[in-house]
């Protein structure tokens, strides 16, 4: 099948502006509050809170900002062990070494394909000191928050939510970014709403949120000078960033809207394909839909082996895989991923512990067995699955196109 490349690249996801962040950003501008301190930046937190409904949101430099000072406000220790989410970007994991603390790898369920209560469950039997969890919310599909919640309460752990994919998705009718004790947004490029970067920590405590003020502010204490009793940081929000967001903050709904359009119209599109989108469960949650993926049915796969940095397949008549769908996508100028990889098969993280809800709970393997069976959840949707082009200035005729290429690959 010969298709003309798109003249114009079609992105995974890509900031989308509209206008008013010129605005806010030129007032900045024309007043002088080129810093770390602004109107843009209050009204960024004001504006955050009542959408999503928290009681405190303090403006940051990065959704890992967030993350890190999340890890300080929950208390990790060097040599902490902490549960957190195997399948997912490594921002959300990061911030527990930043802290000393030793991330424990919780597989993933194939719901929603987010942390799954019964291995956290048994990572409790394992680890019963565990203090802390950090959950995230895979491609704006909210994990099983209510149960894992449930489980840090019988084990007394702090819950803390990686929302920064997430934002303006609901579990239950609620926001995520409000399930754990502290949680973490974004505004990074990619995000369905950007500053070009930032990101918040969005808390209901008081004294938490005042923390984190300080902490961002290099923790100056309050004296006539520069006064330290305690370690800082410079994670604030820029005022211009702040601005981008004001500007941004309106259409949330709106990219929301287009992005479940583009899952929709895939979904119908691949019925008859031996493949499933992104899952999610319709009963109790609303994803935001940031990105659209897809999993390759296990006998529609074709051989496919990945080393560290590179990944080969053989072609079948009726079969594809995840390689030679990107392949076909990146040669029409389309930006598809493969997906995330988990961070138990990543080289600076093999070497801590693992736990899947099968077996034993003490899960080592990071090569998927492809002879019909697979040790983790993770690993198998890593090897099945790819993130589609899912960026809401993608127009029909454009998403037409791809979806002509991908039935292509099972021919
Ligand atoms: C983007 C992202 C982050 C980090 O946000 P930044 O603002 O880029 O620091 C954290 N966790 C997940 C799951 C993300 O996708």
């Amino acid at each position: 099948m010969e298709v003309k490349a798109f003249e114009k690249k079609v992105w995974l996801s890509s900031p989308t502006m509209h206008g008013d962040e010129l605005k806010y950003v030129t007032e900045a501008y024309e007043t002088n509050w080129m810093s770390t301190v602004g109107k843009n930046i209050n009204e960024v937190e004001r504006i955050v809170c009542e959408k999503i409904g928290c009681k405190y949101a303090v403006a940051l430099s990065a959704g890992t900002a967030a993350l890190h000072l999340a890890m300080k406000l929950a208390g990790v220790k060097p040599g902490d062990k902490v549960f957190c989410t195997d399948m997912t970007f490594d921002a959300t994991v990061n911030p527990v070494v930043y802290e000393g603390g030793v991330p424990v790898f919780i597989d993933c369920e194939r719901e929603t394909w987010n942390m799954d209560p019964e291995a956290l469950e048994k990572a409790f039997e394992l680890y019963p000191e565990v203090k802390v969890v950090v959950v995230a919310n895979l491609y704006g599909v909210p994990a099983k928050l209510d149960e894992i919640r449930a489980i840090c309460d019988v084990h007394g752990a702090v819950l803390v939510e990686d929302a920064a994919e997430s934002m303006g998705a609901t579990y239950k009718g609620v926001q995520t970014g409000t399930f754990g004790a502290y949680n973490a947004i974004s505004f990074n490029g990619n995000k369905i709403i950007t500053g070009s970067s930032g990101g918040m920590l969005l808390t209901d405590h008081l004294e938490a949120a005042n923390k984190t003020r300080k902490w961002s502010t290099q923790s100056r204490e309050n004296a006539p000078w520069y006064q330290h009793e305690e370690l800082g940081y410079n994670y604030r929000m820029s005022n211009v960033i702040a601005g981008v967001v004001c500007g941004q903050l309106p259409y949330l709904e709106e990219h929301i809207a287009q992005k479940k359009a583009i899952y929709m119209r895939y979904k119908e599109a691949f019925k008859d394909l031996p493949v499933t989108m992104n899952p999610y469960m319709e009963d109790i949650m609303e994803p935001n839909f940031w990105l659209s993926c897809l999993l390759i049915d296990e006998d529609a796969m074709c051989k496919q082996v990945r080393s560290e940095t590179e990944a080969l397949y053989v072609k079948e008549p009726g079969k594809t895989c995840p390689t030679e769908i990107l392949e076909k996508l990146t040669a029409i100028n389309a930006e598809g991923r493969p997906i995330w990889k988990p961070m138990h098969m990543q080289p600076i993280y093999r070497m801590n512990p693992f736990v899947t809800a099968e077996g034993n709970g003490r899960c080592r393997s990071d090569a998927y067995i492809d002879n019909g069976k697979t040790l983790n959840v993770g690993a198998d949707i890593f090897h099945r699955g790819l993130c589609l082009p899912s960026d809401n200035k993608m127009t029909v005729e454009e998403q037409n196109v791809i979806i002509e290429v991908i039935k292509g690959c099972f021919a």
